[in-house]
């Protein structure tokens, strides 16, 4: 099962993804982890792709999709992965979808979390992951998961820390460009008949969700 996880920033993906993937036994494997953890090496490479992030802009596609295949060709796809995060442009689904052919894949579900621009504005403003990138849980001072002591996280104990990225400004320039760049795939991938839509207000549990996701998938089969 390869499921990709679209949706504008803070709508869930990770959240979400990571439950769906513990519930299918699949790996998930998140495109914003995997590019801020190469900030983390002092390299010319690291400082690009921090400026970026930092300033809300996508990695361009040409590093994005190097990247993702060196990843994605190290993995065993035998029973699938969660790619939350990644496509983000119709250049990287196309050039994933060209990947997964010489590979006889395919995606199977491209999910889509559908959210009002204000609930994700404070949803973002609102977050924080923990500081330790082996756990990164995710937390919402407001919503859903909220920390059980302030700034402490829940699983390791590790501060949590809000993302450079995560502010006000930053965000709208994101939904932005989610809208010119991302929304677009929701098209490419509904002609394919894969598109699974769902649409998640400020009252719907996340259990919910994944609830409904799970019968989605156990329909398919
Ligand atoms: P969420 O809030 O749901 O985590 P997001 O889009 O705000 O979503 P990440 O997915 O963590 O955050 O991505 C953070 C940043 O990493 C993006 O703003 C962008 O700079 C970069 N990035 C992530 N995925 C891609 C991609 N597929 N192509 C280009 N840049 C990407
Ligand atoms: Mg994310």
């Amino acid at each position: 099962m390869i499921i990709i996880m679209l949706g504008a920033p803070g709508a869930g993906k990770g959240t979400i993804g990571k439950r769906l993937a513990v519930q299918l036994g699949i790996t998930h494997l998140s495109s914003g982890d995997v590019f801020r953890a190469l900030t983390k090496d002092n390299t010319k490479l690291g400082e690009e792709i921090k400026e970026c992030i930092n300033g809300g802009k996508l990695i361009p596609d040409k590093l994005a999709m190097q990247i993702f295949e060196d990843k994605i060709v190290k993995y065993n796809l035998e029973k699938g992965i969660i790619l939350d995060g990644y496509p983000r442009t119709l250049m990287q689904a196309k050039h994933l979808d060209k990947l997964f052919k010489n590979m006889e894949l395919k995606v199977d579900i491209a999910m889509n979390i559908d959210v009002e621009d204000q609930l994700i504005i404070d949803r973002i403003v609102n977050r924080r992951i923990c500081s330790n990138s082996r756990c990164g849980e995710i937390y919402n001072l407001k919503y859903g998961k909220i920390p059980k002591v302030d700034g402490i996280c829940d699983k390791c104990g590790e501060n949590l820390i809000q993302r450079a990225d995560d502010n006000e400004i930053t965000v709208r320039d994101r939904l932005k460009i989610y809208d010119e760049n991302t929304r677009p795939l929701l098209k490419y991938y509904n002609k394919r008949g894969v598109l699974w839509n769902v649409h998640s207000a400020e009252d719907t549990s996340i259990d919910d969700i994944v609830h409904q996701t799970m019968i989605h998938i156990e329909d398919m089969d």
